[in-house]
């Protein structure tokens, strides 16, 4: 029987889903004996500090996530930072395979005047600190506004939006950052305006995401009526209307449709706008448009612009992974071939691998066609790795699966009598103290 040691640097979904399937790839024969590195002290990745709070429904794959780290042969390692704790080389060389499971975390520039300006700030910032990821806990967001700006029609804008818009008391049973739920609970914003440089046909919004906000208890949520025909007639005339173009549209149509309640908070959407610049003396002040049209399969600028006046911008307009020494990046991701780095022992998944796209599920059958290829390309297994002592020798903290539960059972546990299914915990002395040092 030949047992391979693996590495998995990233905790998040496409890091568990290579796990599982290297799990299921197990025969009498062939084994895995898996340690997953992760620079955070908490595992889940985007689950635990992506995903929206007010879609508890989407984390409940951690569940999945738990029953992979508890299969035999599982190792945890949190708060191992890769190329600061351990090198690539290092783990290269003390593994069969090392795979790349670190995502995307920076967002991406619109490289337009005024960026930079004080409460002008990437989702890649935004969402982490709603979310209580330590690192992010003091991103500076200024709520003392009535208007903002969410550039982008992606899903990662739409949770932004959202988060900015609806009334903080339908967050008050989730799991959002204390200190976030404290700023939005006293947020002066009651519009929240939602851009897109394309039409609605090329959102990429998803069905699901658009129909969940009709559901909002306490905001109005506006696209006009006449924008989602026309770009319905559009997508007629070029032929067959692509299954996820036509969801999208009628769950847009919907939103259109649906009776608004003339709350004071609201959400409102507008498409051909790409944004030109941000104006402001000292912090953002108002938003300028170029106004796009859209002719045969081209969407082209007609030269006109408008603008909206707003004390908040916030960009959600894709991410990139960071470099790590030791691996081949270009354009934003790991340089692979089918999620192999070639010439090497590397393997790459998730997003490093294909870009910040897919939802959470896609990672499942990407994670395991680069596993699968990874099983065909091993021989003669390694020495049993000792990832545990080199670090125990360079004084590093790390959490292993036991760590993590009695740190997961204390979150639920202050949650619990506040109606909340956890109090994330954000205070890394705090955390590495379940370390048991
Ligand atoms: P995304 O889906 O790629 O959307 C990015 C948006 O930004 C697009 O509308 C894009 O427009 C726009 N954009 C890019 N550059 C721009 C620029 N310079 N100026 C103006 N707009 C620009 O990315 P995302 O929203 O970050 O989401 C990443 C992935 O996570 C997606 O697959 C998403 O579905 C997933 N996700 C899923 C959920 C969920 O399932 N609930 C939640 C969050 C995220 P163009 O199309 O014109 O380039």
């Amino acid at each position: 029987m030949a047992t391979y040691s693996i590495a998995i640097v990233g905790a998040g979904p496409a890091g568990y889903f290579a796990a599982q399937a290297l799990q299921s790839a197990q025969t009498d024969d062939l084994r895995f004996s898996i340690d997953m590195i992760e620079k955070l002290p908490t595992p889940w990745g985007l689950v635990r500090s992506g995903v929206a709070p007010d879609h508890p429904k989407i984390k409940t794959v951690s569940k999945v996530f738990e029953k992979i780290a508890t299969t035999e042969g599982f190792n945890l390692f949190c708060n191992v930072e890769l190329g600061k704790d351990v090198s690539v080389a290092e783990l290269r060389e003390m593994y069969d395979a090392v795979v790349i499971a670190t995502g995307s975390s920076e967002g991406r520039k619109l490289g337009i005047p005024g960026e930079n300006l004080a409460n002008s700030l990437s989702a890649a910032d935004f969402v982490p600190w709603y979310n209580a990821h330590p690192d992010y806990t003091n991103v500076s967001v200024d709520l003392n506004t009535e208007v903002a700006v969410v550039i982008g029609a992606g899903n990662v804008a739409m949770d932004v939006a959202r988060m900015l818009a609806l009334n903080p008391t339908e967050l008050d049973p989730t799991d959002t950052a204390l200190y976030a739920l404290k700023g939005l609970h006293s947020s002066k914003i009651r519009t929240v305006h939602i851009c897109g440089r394309r039409g609605p046909e090329h959102a990429a919004f998803t069905a699901p995401e658009l129909r969940d906000l009709v559901k909002l208890e306490h905001t109005d949520v506006y696209i006009d009526h006449h924008e989602i025909q026309a770009a319905m007639k559009r997508v007629e005339e070029q032929g067959e209307v692509p299954r996820e173009v036509r969801s999208n549209l009628d769950a847009m149509l919907a939103i259109s449709e649906n009776e608004k309640k003339h709350h004071e908070r609201s959400m409102r959407f507008h498409f051909l706008s790409t944004p030109i610049e941000i104006k402001g003396k000292e912090r953002v002040e108002e938003v300028v448009f170029g106004i796009n049209k859209i002719e045969g399969d081209k969407v082209i600028a007609t030269g006109e612009t408008y603008s909206i006046k707003c004390g908040l911008v916030i960009s959600g307009i894709g991410y990139e992974s960071l470099p790590i020494e030791g691996i081949p990046f270009q354009k934003g991701k790991v340089r692979n071939t089918d999620g192999h780095v070639e010439g090497t022992n590397i393997y790459v998944v998730g997003w490093a691998k294909r870009g910040p796209s897919g939802v959470i599920g896609t990672n499942k059958s990407d994670s395991s066609d680069v596993m699968k290829i990874l099983t065909t390309n091993l021989s003669n297994p390694k020495k049993v790795p000792q990832l545990k002592s080199l670090l125990d020798s360079r004084g590093i903290t790390h959490l292993n699966q036991g760590h993590w539960h009695l740190l997961n059972a204390a979150e639920v546990a202050e949650g619990e009598p506040q109606g909340k299914p956890r109090v994330k915990f954000t205070d890394k002395a705090k955390l590495l103290g379940f370390a048991g040092k």
